[in-house]
């Protein structure tokens, strides 16, 4: 199924001795009606909290550092910065930002250092800075090309930078780049979405995010879909496109390997890998997560807050591994090695019960399972969630 899957390959193993940076930069040009990141729309320019915000980041570092032991004893291998719109920061405090991290931990000899950008922000000069601060990953927000859509979905459309990116991203000098698109945007057709999709296979971007519309709480467009304001996402064209992407992913040379996230020549997102791995990493900024020494925290969701008291989280999360394990990891494509992440985190009598629930997808044509190796077929994409939730629930 997957051209990554060497059947003599036990799969992917869990890890350990490596923890993963995220950094949340909460400012965007202005805030997309479907989005529920923590974000906020400032126009163009960049926030005039610029340098205090970056001032944060490292005061919150010094203090998380200063409580973790896994922080001093574990290799950092991935950086993220994500938001709101990084790219909308001055990459010499990217820059800057980098070389503390570096000055203060121990990083591996070849970390992915990744940032996500939005179109209007983009040049080859803006690109070329971004290398020289540092990043080896870039990660763009297109979502859509049409400019009806985009103006649906409440994002800033310039029309000038969108109609560069097939240029840019031609030209970028940062060998790993990837962007992201949407479909299932009511109005739309799917021949609109392919279109989009095929205009940047062609240009044999190392990374493709493909998400469908959805109605997050408490975003403008679930008001609005609410108030019949707006249409909800077309769900018969999203459920016909996420049935038609595997396939027309791998025959364009794509290794399909999270529900929604496709690469080519092994380059996974590997901060994200971590996520679904159930790795650990520091997160910093106002709205990140974190998950550090076995416990997770999250930043409070208000950037004036968290400037006042920089590391003093608003929540200290809890819930069991089980569930964790289940809702991220059986989120990918990939061959697991499913032992390695059983015995790493979960008690055995919980893992039988897991067990239990992976013969029953084989038997049902579900998985390839062999007690030890695991992979998903096909067959199961339209019925994951369900699948998931039985194996993080069920008794
Ligand atoms: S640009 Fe991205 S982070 Fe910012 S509001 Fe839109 S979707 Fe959210």
């Amino acid at each position: 199924m997957n051209s990554i899957s060497t059947q003599i390959t036990p799969g992917l193993q869990a890890r350990k001795g490596f923890t993963g940076i995220y950094v949340h930069y909460p400012f965007c040009y202005q805030k997309c009606d479907y989005c529920d990141f923590f974000s906020e729309g400032i126009g163009e320019g960049k926030s005039n909290v610029e340098d205090l915000l970056f001032e944060s980041y490292k005061k919150e570092f010094s203090l998380k550092k200063a409580n973790s032991p896994e922080l001093k004893t574990t290799k950092i291998d991935t950086v993220f910065m994500g938001g709101g719109t990084p790219s909308k920061a001055l990459p010499e405090n990217w820059f800057r930002l980098l070389k503390f991290f570096r000055e203060e931990l121990d990083f591996s000899s070849d970390p992915e250092i990744s940032i996500e950008a939005n179109p209007e922000d983009l040049s080859l000069d803006f690109i070329q800075s971004l290398k020289e601060a540092g990043f080896n990953r870039l990660n763009i927000g297109v979502q859509t090309r049409s400019k009806e859509g985009l103006k649906f979905l409440g994002r800033h459309y310039d029309a000038e930078k969108y109609e560069n990116l097939k240029y840019l991203l031609q030209n970028s000098n940062i060998e790993r780049t990837g962007i992201d698109l949407m479909y299932g945007l009511p109005h739309s057709r799917k021949e609109d979405f392919l279109d989009d999709l095929n205009y940047f296979l062609d240009l044999q971007l190392s990374h493709v995010s493909l998400y469908s519309l959805t109605l997050e709480k408490g975003t403008s467009y679930s008001r609005n879909v609410k108030d019949k304001k707006a249409s909800p996402p077309n769900e018969e064209m999203q459920r016909e496109i996420l049935e038609l992407l595997p396939s027309l992913m791998q025959n364009r040379g794509y290794t399909w390997y999270e529900v929604s996230n496709y690469c080519k020549d092994r380059s996974f997102s590997r901060h994200n890998l971590r996520y679904w791995t159930y790795e650990s990493y520091l997160g910093l900024g106002p709205g990140a997560h974190g998950f550090l020494d076995q416990a997770r925290y999250g930043n409070p969701r208000n950037t004036a807050a968290y400037l006042k008291h920089p590391g003093k989280p608003a929540t200290e999360e809890t819930s069991s591994p089980r569930e964790e394990l289940a809702l991220s990891l059986f989120r990918l494509f990939l061959p697991i090695h499913i032992p390695s992440f059983l015995e790493a985190h979960i008690p055995e009598e919980i893992a039988k019960k897991m067990i239990f629930s992976l013969d029953g997808f084989a038997a049902k044509g579900y998985c390839d399972w062999d007690g030890s190796r695991f992979q998903w077929k096909e067959s199961a994409l339209l019925v994951l969630d369900d699948l998931i939730t039985e194996l993080a629930i069920s008794t």
